[in-house]
């Protein structure tokens, strides 16, 4: 049950990011009634927002709301001192209403510090207990609003207008191609890794006039056997008439093989012309089958080279 609560709340507070430009740590607007509801169930309460909020937050308190919890009487209230401790080291938002005789009502307070243009333009969350302000603020598109239930954080749901807001966002990226342009980018990415499997080595040689394809493939060949194309072509013509001599000589040593067929190399360290060497043996071999289908359709070679 928690996992999957605390699942849709990232889910929220990625659409939150994603719709409404939320960014960590976010700010908070903490009001009076739930410092004092979480004191009441000896709550972590900066701890709630950040496990609800999934992620660094910064808690902040109204010079109004501060001024209710001094306003508390500490017979009626004996938490008051706690509360007000922990108040204060909340980050002070200055909504300028200290001017006045008495604090405004939290309502009034929270409607002015958060709603300009009818937007949330600071990008607050709100914890609150009162019913009337979460009912004020989700007339306003893109406000998370928590409270607490019998000791349980809970973030509601996004409120329609956000919701509505949302999803004319995304239809508006969807015209202008940046939701678009992200499923092809993957799907050529997929494509290139299985037209690059199966008989492309036999496709590599033989296809010198087939289309791009090919090429790529060929390409690729290249770099991962960087030693291996400009002996290998050298090679195929010069040691074509004696296939089977540099067998036995090659097993055992290598390098004994080099002098022989690789006349037009240039003098090369042993290692790199070794495994030249071999990969050119195995090009003859396969050299003399496809030489048989000389002039016949790509296809066929494709076709008869992999059985044979
Ligand atoms: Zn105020």
């Amino acid at each position: 049950m928690r996992g999957k609560r605390s699942k849709a709340y990232r889910k929220l507070m990625s659409q939150y990011n994603i719709s409404f430009g939320f960014r960590e740590p976010y700010q908070v607007l903490v009001d009076a009634e739930i410092l004092k509801d979480a004191d009441k169930f000896r709550m972590d309460l900066v701890g709630g927002l950040e496990r609800t909020l999934q992620g660094q937050v910064k808690p902040m308190i109204t010079q109004c709301s501060i001024r209710h919890l001094y306003a508390l009487s500490g017979s009626e209230y004996p938490g008051k001192d706690r509360v007000i401790d922990l108040a204060k080291r909340f980050e002070r938002r200055r909504c300028n209403h200290h001017e006045l005789e008495q604090p405004l009502s939290e309502k009034e307070c929270l409607e002015a510090v958060i709603i300009h243009g009818g937007e949330n333009k600071h990008r607050y969350c709100v914890a609150t207990q009162g019913g009337d302000i979460r009912a004020m603020l989700r007339a306003v598109p893109g406000v998370p609003l928590i409270y607490i239930n019998r000791s349980v954080m809970i973030m509601e749901p996004m409120a329609p207008i956000s919701a509505m807001k949302r999803e004319r966002g995304e239809r508006e990226k969807f015209r202008t191609g940046i939701i678009d342009t992200r499923p092809k980018a993957g799907a050529k990415r997929k494509r290139l890794p299985e037209e690059g499997g199966g008989d492309s080595e036999v496709g590599a040689r033989v296809g010198d006039g087939d289309g791009g394809g090919d090429q790529e493939k060929m390409k690729k060949k290249k770099r991962k056997g960087p030693k291996g194309p400009n002996p290998l072509s050298v090679k195929k013509k010069k040691s074509m008439p004696k296939p089977s001599t540099p067998k036995p000589a090659g097993a055992s040593k290598p390098e004994a093989s080099t002098p022989k067929s690789g006349a037009g190399k240039p003098a090369g360290s042993g290692e790199s012309t070794n495994g030249a060497d071999n990969e050119g043996r195995k090009k003859r071999r396969r050299k003399h089958k496809s030489a048989k289908a000389d002039g016949a359709p790509v296809e066929a070679k494709d076709g008869s080279e992999p059985q044979a």
